[in-house]
């Protein structure tokens, strides 16, 4: 790692961009499941969910260059890319979810999502978990808390508990307890926007029922349900191909992200066409960039690779066994106290008294150091950075999840 480089970086872009790992790690290429270093040595990509379908595929790096070669334009005039793709996609949803809106980023979509809400109800009141992360716009800042700690959260926000299955959190009860609070205070709710994974508040599956009745709350109240599947979505949980399905409850919209264009920047809002029409009505919706016939051909290209290879049922056939190998670590190992998530996204929960539960966050972190210096690429997650977040490719097989076990195995006997 060039030491140079480190410092212009600091010095040309600031404070506020973060790098990972005590020594920071400099990709030079990407294969498959692989990042490579300009030595070419290769690292096992158990993080990046942004290339699900692999990096640098060659079907998505061919429909861009083809597209790109050929026209990029925007969403005022008619092409087909956009309608092909739409038409696609609302496929993959329940029917009643059967208008889409491109965005280039996450963010936008949620951003979206929250105006879409606010037209529909009225209200102006976001119940959002804890420690969630939802975006960068000045609307979702406020209601992203894990971004800082000590930042107040602004006065028509409510936080709820994740459903925490460890820490047997209420996370239903905590809903309508918000709802009340919103209630007393003169406060109209608009939405509950969740991510499906639940992904920085530490990787939850809420038991069955427990999202549809957080759902029935707050529609009762007047808002919407707002699942965000820039994490979960596009077959990563592998029991279903969005993270909501893992209940049966419908979200009045979706938002989608990272994994949509395998690395090339789209995202977007699926919702109920007369959510999408009143908003419309209202006002219109031009995003330079969203929607344009590169992003369409790209993100067209990871949807029919996720089904040719079968990327889905490989989340879920890798994920159980890569959770199978973990569980058995966890029987060697006391720090590990909790193994859990879906198909290919796994939190690990390290504590460092099993009784207390207190969390582990130092040997977290020096597990992922640990990994990194052992070429595998991991992260943490949730409120005091204690759980392993494990989140590869879509395209991760049995021997990678092997490799990982192994890994991980020798960096926590190296702690003990
Ligand atoms: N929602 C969730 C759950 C996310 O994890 C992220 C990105 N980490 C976003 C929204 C925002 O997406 P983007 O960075 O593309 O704006």
């Amino acid at each position: 790692m060039s030491f140079e480089l480190l410092t212009r970086r600091q010095k040309a872009l600031g404070a506020s961009y973060r790098l990972f790992y005590e020594e920071p790690f400099a990709p030079v290429r990407g294969e498959g499941v692989w990042l490579y270093d300009k030595d070419n040595t290769p690292y096992l990509d158990a993080y990046n969910n942004v290339a699900s379908i692999g990096h640098c595929h060659p079907a998505v790096v061919r429909a861009i260059a083809e597209q790109c070669a050929q026209l990029n334009t925007h969403t005022r005039y008619l092409h087909p890319s956009i309608v092909e793709y739409a038409e696609d996609l609302l496929g993959e949803f329940p029917e009643t979810l059967n208008n889409l809106t491109m965005t280039c980023t996450g963010s936008e979509a949620n951003d979206l999502a929250l105006r879409i809400a606010r037209c529909h109800s009225g209200g102006t009141g976001i119940l959002v978990t804890r420690w969630a992360y939802h975006g960068v716009t000045s609307a979702l800042a406020e209601i992203s808390p894990s971004l800082a700690t000590g930042l107040p959260t602004a006065s028509h926000v409510r936080l709820v508990d994740a459903p925490d299955s460890y820490r047997q959190k209420d996370f239903v009860g905590s809903v309508k307890a918000a709802l009340e609070d919103m209630q007393q205070h003169g406060i109209k709710p608009s939405a509950l926007l969740i991510d499906s994974i639940f992904s920085s508040d530490g990787v939850f599956s809420p038991s069955n029922g427990e999202m549809a009745a957080a759902a029935q709350c707050v529609r009762e109240a007047g808002g919407l349900y707002i699942a965000d599947e820039v994490q979960p979505g596009f077959g990563r949980t592998g029991g279903q191909f969005w993270g909501f399905q893992r209940d049966a409850v419908v979200p009045d919209l979706v938002t989608l992200g990272k994994p949509m264009g395998n690395g090339h920047p789209v995202a977007g809002v699926v919702g109920r066409s007369d959510l999408l029409d009143q908003f419309g009505r209202q006002q219109r919706y031009f995003n330079t960039y969203g929607g344009n016939p590169v992003s369409c051909k790209a993100a067209q290209a990871v949807l029919d690779v996720l089904r040719e290879e079968n990327l889905q049922a490989n989340a879920r056939d890798v994920g159980s066994y890569l959770a199978q190998g973990l569980r058995a670590l966890a029987e060697r190992y006391e720090v590990i106290a909790d193994v859990r998530g879906e198909g290919l996204f796994i939190g690990v929960e390290l504590v460092e008294n099993c009784d207390a539960r207190t969390p582990a966050s130092r040997a977290a972190a020096l597990v992922v150091n640990g990994m990194r210096q052992r070429r595998v690429l991991i992260s943490t997650t949730g409120p005091a950075a204690n759980i392993l977040k494990i989140r590869p490719p879509l395209v991760f097989t049995r021997t990678h999840a092997d490799l990982l076990v192994e890994r991980l195995d020798a960096t926590l006997a190296s702690l003990s």
